[in-house]
């Protein structure tokens, strides 16, 4: 084990935003839209979350310009256009969005199409809120990287996630801890994005089978929020790789619940992507606990009561195929499994049928030679 040497050369990209965390924070989003200088508030806020937004709505009084009450998951394009088209009409000169990935995405959509700044307070794991990307589906999914889509300001509230049921709490929580993956296992290290990952993983995994036995627990609440922020702000800063673009492929053809595909998906991407630098397993192994993270990984998913095969989760098997296809051509040209449709297919079908996940066999790129030292 070297001592030294765990920074000698690396690229960081420190995104900007303030963070306000605590149970009960939810009452800070008046000042915070005070302290940004705005005064005509666009709320979005659907499904579970309108009836927080109608109260905020009330506490914001003369500052709450509207409320778009409806959001879908991958933002579809008409319902990108009608958001758009209300942000417009009622003059608004800021967003806050309170709900999952689906409300922030969409708030994500109307800021960079008005150039408005975003108060997010996210009620699940999934860590949009972070990031800079964002997305909108047409026919396909089209996604983007815009730092006009950062949110300038998260409010955290862990009392408002108590209402999420056991089975998306598990799956959002997997979410995040893919983002943690991402972040600590990217072929190009990043030491500080890979420390926030670590401290994600080992604080989801803790928490998890808490917050699912007992859904009020507000402390436990609170760590998978702040596991989640840390995940994604790991992932922000490394980019997606073969996990997120084989879930996307996935996810999209088949119209599947996000945080759902992600979990199910995570076990078999952590055994079988050869990209990921074997240092970032170790550590990860390490945060959860485990020998190894494969095996920590459905473990825990069973733990938490997680569906274990793509067929419980709805995936028509007809379209694993197409699926492999797209996954093999989204992936970036310089991973060794680019093209390699078979390759998916097999992946694919192994999830599909919950058979263990196979370890990755490496080519001839061999990982170890690009990992820095550690
Ligand atoms: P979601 O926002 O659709 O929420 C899932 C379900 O949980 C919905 O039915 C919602 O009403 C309900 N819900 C949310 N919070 C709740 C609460 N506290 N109590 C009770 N019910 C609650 O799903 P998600 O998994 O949060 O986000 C998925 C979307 O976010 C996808 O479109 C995905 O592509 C996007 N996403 C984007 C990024 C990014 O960086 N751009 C990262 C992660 C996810």
């Amino acid at each position: 084990m070297r001592e030294f040497g765990i920074a000698t050369r690396f690229v960081h990209d420190r995104l900007p935003g303030r963070v306000v965390f605590g149970a009960g924070s939810v009452e800070q989003v008046p000042r915070e839209i005070d302290a940004l200088d705005c005064h005509r508030v666009l709320l979005v806020a659907g499904g579970s979350a309108a009836g927080v937004g109608a109260r905020l709505a009330d506490t914001l009084g003369a500052r709450a310009a509207g409320h778009f009450d409806r959001v879908a998951q991958h933002v579809p394009e008409t319902l990108a256009a009608e958001a758009s088209e209300v942000a417009g009409r009622v003059d608004a000169d800021s967003l806050c969005s309170v709900g999952g990935g689906s409300a922030t995405g969409l708030a994500k959509v109307v800021a960079v199409e008005h150039e408005l700044p975003i108060v997010a307070v996210p009620t699940t794991y999934a860590g949009s809120e972070v990031t800079p990307v964002y997305g909108v589906t047409g026919e396909r999914k089209h996604t983007a990287r815009d730092l006009a889509a950062l949110p300038r300001t998260v409010v955290y509230d862990p009392a408002l996630t108590i209402g999420l049921p056991p089975r998306p709490t598990a799956a959002s929580a997997f979410n995040a801890l893919a983002h943690a993956v991402a972040a600590l296992c990217a072929p190009h290290q990043d030491p500080i994005a890979a420390l926030y990952a670590e401290e994600a993983a080992g604080t989801l995994a803790r928490a998890l089978p808490t917050a699912v036995r007992r859904h009020d627990d507000v402390d436990a609440r609170g760590d998978l929020l702040y596991g989640a922020y840390l995940a994604a702000s790991g992932l922000a800063a490394v980019g997606t790789g073969l996990h997120h673009r084989l879930c996307h492929a996935l996810g999209g053809r088949c119209r599947l619940v996000h945080a759902d595909v992600h979990a199910l998906l995570l076990p078999y991407t952590v055994a079988g992507d050869e990209a990921l630098v074997t240092s970032g397993r170790r550590r990860l192994a390490h945060a959860l606990g485990v020998e190894d993270p494969v095996v920590g990984l459905r473990a825990l998913a069973r733990e938490v009561g997680l569906p274990d095969s793509l067929a419980a989760i709805g995936t028509p098997a007809d379209q694993l195929e197409a699926v492999a296809a797209d996954a093999a051509g989204a992936v970036d040209r310089a991973h060794p499994r680019a093209g390699d449709q078979a390759w998916f297919r097999g992946l694919l079908d192994d999830a599909y049928a919950g058979r263990p996940p196979e370890p990755h066999e490496p080519t001839t790129h061999t990982r170890e030679a690009q990992e820095g030292p550690r």
